[in-house]
């Protein structure tokens, strides 16, 4: 097989989506995302250097991947995230970050000088105390601000914002109304089952109620349907006179796996074809023993199931013994 193919599955699906977690590490500890006990973290030493992160970027750009984006843990708290970005931002791709924005002011000129044009930012509650508990930490005034920074800045900003039921949902329509005069477009997450995060099927709220729910405050003629980008996982909206758009991504109740374009790297430098995928392919121990990590990367994607990684159903999908083998979220990289 030549190398232009190297990235399509076998079900023809082109993977140009690079998304690489740069850190285990979090400033934050969000009840949804990172176990209460906490994760065991990787040795340094296994963990990626900054110069493997960009030689195994490097070899994804040129077999063809066109976008990047950083995640983790919190990847603004790694030590050299800033020579990482800016390293990153000569390979010419689109580079994105996703940050839950608590040192976003330090990193602005590296954000402009890297050729960042779009942050996203996490933020799950606009009520002070609820955002500070889902959190476990007391960031709520700094994540405001540096929502307002980036906007001033001129970043494209989006929010995401997981669902909870009875913890968030009644603040859909208050995240709808902060799209009136705020550029922002706000994403709304299905909350999504990992290891150790307290998934149940009642604290989902489906895409069809978070739509109910704006339906009950905006009538269906304000409401857009915009168009999605190609490879998009989140449906597009837009609430007519509003500056902003909104967006939901239904991972669980509406799976995009047919157009899907990602390919991760977590910070140990495994590759993981699915977000839900419990086998990874190391390629750090082959790079390191100074060895092409082509073969790996093609039977990493040849690999790849249709759909979530084989849960392919509801039950399969809310079935703990399986969502239980995968990694936390913050040692996956969302
Ligand atoms: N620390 C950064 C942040 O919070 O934006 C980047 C890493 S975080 C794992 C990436 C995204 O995954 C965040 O937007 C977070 O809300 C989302 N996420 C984490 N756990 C999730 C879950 N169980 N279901 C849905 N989204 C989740
Ligand atoms: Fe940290 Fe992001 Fe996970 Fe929250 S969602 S614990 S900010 S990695």
């Amino acid at each position: 097989m030549g190398n232009s193919n190297l990235l399509q599955d076998a079900f023809g699906r082109k993977h140009d989506y690079l998304r690489i977690s740069i850190t285990e590490h979090c400033n934050l500890r969000c009840t949804y995302c990172m176990p209460e006990e906490g994760i065991k973290l990787t040795p340094k030493p296994h963990l990626m250097t900054a110069d493997e992160i960009v030689s195994i970027a490097r070899t994804f750009v040129n077999l063809g991947v066109n976008k990047i984006r950083l995640t983790g843990g919190e990847p603004l708290v790694r030590k050299d995230a800033k020579e990482i970005i800016l390293r990153l931002g000569e390979l010419g791709v689109n580079l994105t970050i996703t940050t839950n924005g608590i040192l976003v002011p330090n990193f602005i000129e590296t954000f402009k000088q890297a050729g960042i044009k779009t942050i996203n930012i996490s933020i799950d509650s606009l009520v002070k105390d609820k955002f500070n508990a889902i959190t476990r930490r007391g960031y709520f005034e700094t994540v405001q601000k540096s929502i307002d920074l980036l906007l001033k800045k001129k970043f494209n900003v989006k929010l995401n914002v997981v669902l909870i039921k009875s913890f968030n949902n009644n603040e859909i329509n208050d995240f709808i109304s902060l799209t009136k005069n705020k550029k922002v477009q706000v994403r709304f997450i299905e909350f999504m089952p990992f290891s150790g995060n307290q998934w149940d099927q009642s604290k989902l709220v489906s895409y069809a109620e978070i739509m109910e729910t704006v339906q009950s405050e905006y009538a269906i003629s304000e409401i857009q349907r915009l168009e999605d980008a190609p490879n998009d996982t989140a449906k597009n909206f837009k609430i007519a006179s509003h500056m902003g758009s909104f967006a939901v991504i239904s991972s669980v109740t509406n799976p995009f796996c047919s157009t899907c374009n990602r390919i991760r790297l977590t910070a140990d430098g495994k590759l993981k074809n699915c977000l839900f995928s419990n086998s990874e392919t190391s390629l750090l121990e082959t790079l390191r023993a100074g060895e092409s990590i082509l073969p790996l990367i093609h039977q990493n994607l040849i690999s790849k199931m249709a759909v979530r990684a084989g849960m392919d159903d509801d039950l399969k999908f809310q079935n703990p013994e399986l969502f239980s083998q995968n990694r936390s979220m913050i040692a996956i990289g969302g």
